[in-house]
């Protein structure tokens, strides 16, 4: 049975400059089970209620600024798949979660810039799921589980953010490194343990327990897919570990 991801996307620039863990999502790729879909909860699609998106074509959208224009070229052309989003909208009422289509809704780089690593063919259909940000990690989880027998059903469930992410103190100059300021390291590394014990009572919360926990998310639309990830998996696997650009953490991990 195919595991859920959590994955940490890092820059747009990871599209073109793959060396942080482009190899490594490359890699995982080719060991799965081929998928017969794929479902994303991306931090860049932040809404009040969950929403799934319908369109059978979406469009590439390249959701950033100020990157150089051979980004803004790239495109994903995955079809979407209007079965899968009917039955994710089944599966969370089934839950007791209300969940509307949109039809309209194309890929945000949350989505694609992994995939495009992951799949290059982009011949997989892709359906993205929206986030409640403001509902926190608890309703993640729940998402999570209520969607997780989808995995089953030969689906690949992805929560795609960051395992830290403080923009405003990125070094755009750094390249991948193992390493990170003692802040976001240290806040990396009890993650990392809290989900190694299946400590949920902490992980839920992280925002008081966990070290520099706001100075790594100064909001948590990143780390949210995180919970998402889990709540689908069970047993957690660290997949790549690693920084770039200074503090941005890129770890990917699965869920089986
Ligand atoms: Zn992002």
């Amino acid at each position: 049975m195919l595991p859920s991801l959590f994955i940490s996307h890092g820059s747009p620039m990871l599209a073109l400059r793959p060396a942080a863990s482009g190899p490594a999502l490359a890699r995982l790729a080719s060991t799965l089970p081929r998928p017969s879909a794929i479902l994303v909860v991306s931090a860049h699609w932040e809404s009040p209620q969950l929403q799934v998106s319908s369109s059978p074509r979406p469009r590439t959208w390249h959701d950033f600024q100020g990157f150089p224009d051979a980004l803004y070229q790239l495109q994903y052309p995955a079809p979407g798949q209007p079965q899968l989003a009917e039955r994710v909208i089944q599966l969370l009422a089934e839950a007791g979660l209300a969940c509307f289509s949109d039809g309209q809704r194309p890929l945000d780089h949350g989505a694609w810039v992994p995939l495009s690593l992951m799949y290059p063919l982009a011949d997989i259909p892709v359906v993205q799921l929206s986030l409640p940000s403001a509902a926190g990690p608890t309703l993640q989880s729940r998402v999570g589980r209520a969607l997780r027998s989808l995995r089953g059903e030969d689906v690949l469930l992805i929560g795609s953010g960051s395992i830290t992410h403080n923009l405003a103190e990125l070094d755009w100059q750094a390249g991948p490194s193992s390493t990170a300021p003692a802040w976001a390291q240290t806040f990396r590394d009890w993650m990392v343990d809290r989900l190694q014990d299946d400590n949920e009572a902490a992980l839920l919360d992280y925002r008081r327990q966990a070290p520099h926990a706001a100075r790594n998310h100064p909001s948590d639309e990143h780390l949210l897919p995180l919970f998402f990830a889990r709540g689908a998996g069970e047993q957690f696997q660290i997949e790549y570990q690693g920084f770039s650009e200074g503090a941005l953490g890129m770890d990917i991990y699965s869920f089986h």
